[in-house]
C-alpha cells in the first residue's frame, strides 16, 4: 500500500481536557507519523468553509459553533494507507457506536464533541491540508 497524508483535527473538546497527547499516542501506536502539527483556534470563517460540505445540515450552526469554541490542533499524518488508517483509528462518528479502542470510543463525549476529524478521502486530504499547512510546515 502507498504511503499517503491525511489531514487531522484534534477538536476543542479533546484540548479543553488536556487530551493532545492522548489522542497522539494513539495515533502513534497505529503506525502513523505526526509529519506536522500546531496549535490554533478557527476563525469562524475558516469553520464555515472547512466544513462547508454539511450547509444544509441541521447541525451546521452547532458544529461551527463548536469548533471555534476553543484551541484546535491541526495536524498532518503520514503512513501506509494513512486516509483509512486514521477513519479506523478514530472510530465512529457516533462514538457509542464506535468501536473498542478507538479515539472516539475512549475519549469522545458525543456524536457532536467527537474528539477528532479525519479526512475521508486522498484527494479531501490535499484540499485540507493545503488550508492549513505550507509545503515547509510538514516535515516527513
Ligand atoms: P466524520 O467524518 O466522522 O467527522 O462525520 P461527518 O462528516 O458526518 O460529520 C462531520 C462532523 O459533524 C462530525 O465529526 C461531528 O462533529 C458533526 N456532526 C455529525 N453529525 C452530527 C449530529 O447529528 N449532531 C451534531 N451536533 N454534530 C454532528
Amino acid at each position: 500500500m502507498a504511503v499517503e497524508r491525511t489531514f487531522s483535527i484534534i477538536k476543542p473538546d479533546a484540548t479543553a481536557r488536556n487530551l493532545t497527547g492522548a489522542v497522539n499516542a494513539l495515533i502513534e501506536k497505529a503506525g502513523l507519523r505526526i509529519v506536522a502539527q500546531k496549535r490554533i483556534r478557527m476563525t469562524r470563517e475558516h469553520a464555515e468553509t472547512f466544513y462547508a460540505v454539511h450547509k444544509a445540515r441541521p447541525f451546521f450552526g452547532e458544529l461551527v459553533d463548536f469548533m471555534i469554541s476553543g484551541p484546535v490542533v491541526v495536524q498532518v499524518l503520514e503512513g501506509e494507507g494513512a486516509v483509512l488508517r486514521y477513519r479506523d483509528v478514530m472510530g465512529a462518528t457516533d462514538p457509542s457506536k464506535a468501536a473498542e479502542g478507538t479515539i472516539r470510543k475512549v475519549h469522545a463525549r458525543s456524536i457532536g464533541e467527537n474528539s477528532v476529524h479525519g479526512s475521508d478521502a486522498p484527494e479531501t486530504a490535499a484540499i485540507e491540508i493545503a488550508q492549513f499547512f505550507s509545503g515547509n510546515e510538514i516535515v516527513g
